[in-house]
């Protein structure tokens, strides 16, 4: 196990500027970070802790993402800063929907696959530069076009709308 952005082995101290290497004083990035907090404490070294479903525990899952009101739709307030997998998510998603109409304000399936297609990209450790503020500007407008608290009439438009696009 390197680490994916400067390659060191697990234990040893990224290479100068590496983006992942946090503060030791607050666990922040420490790249151009400066910090009280930090005085006279060693450098953080590379090692991977592993990020777990806390749902199935399965180890590193690929990341995706959903809207912010369907995520805390469907899951209860005291698990929500947890990670959740994708099939996990899907499962919770399927039994909850099994006993619950899903509401009118909440996005589509096609709306939140649009969400999770921009999700993806934006989230491609690749992209840098406007090309990235671009997609965190369309996330950000997506975000807000799916958060139930849009004016009354707009709400009764964008319903027709999910109703059409759940039969398809
Ligand atoms: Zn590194
Ligand atoms: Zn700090
Ligand atoms: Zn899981």
């Amino acid at each position: 196990m390197r680490c994916h952005n400067c390659g060191v082995p697990e234990g040893q101290e990224h290479r100068a500027g590496c983006p992942v290497e946090v503060c030791p004083g607050c666990g922040a990035q420490a790249v151009g970070h400066r910090c009280r907090r930090a005085a006279g404490l060693l450098r953080v070294p590379f090692l991977h802790f592993p990020s777990v479903c806390a749902r199935c525990g399965a180890i590193d899952p690929p990341w995706f993402g959903v809207p912010d009101v369907v995520w805390t739709y469907y899951v209860a307030p005291f698990e929500r800063e947890e990670i959740v997998c994708e099939p996990c998510f899907k499962t919770i998603v399927r039994l909850i929907d099994r006993y619950r109409p899903r509401p009118d304000w909440l996005p589509t399936k096609a709306e939140i696959a649009t969400y999770r297609a921009v999700w993806s990209r934006f989230h491609r450790s690749s992209l840098r530069g406007p090309q990235r503020r671009r997609l965190a500007a369309e996330l950000d407008a997506l975000e807000a076009a799916y958060s139930p608290r849009r004016s009354a009439d707009k709400t009764h438009k964008s319903t027709a709308r999910r109703r059409t696009s759940e039969r398809v």
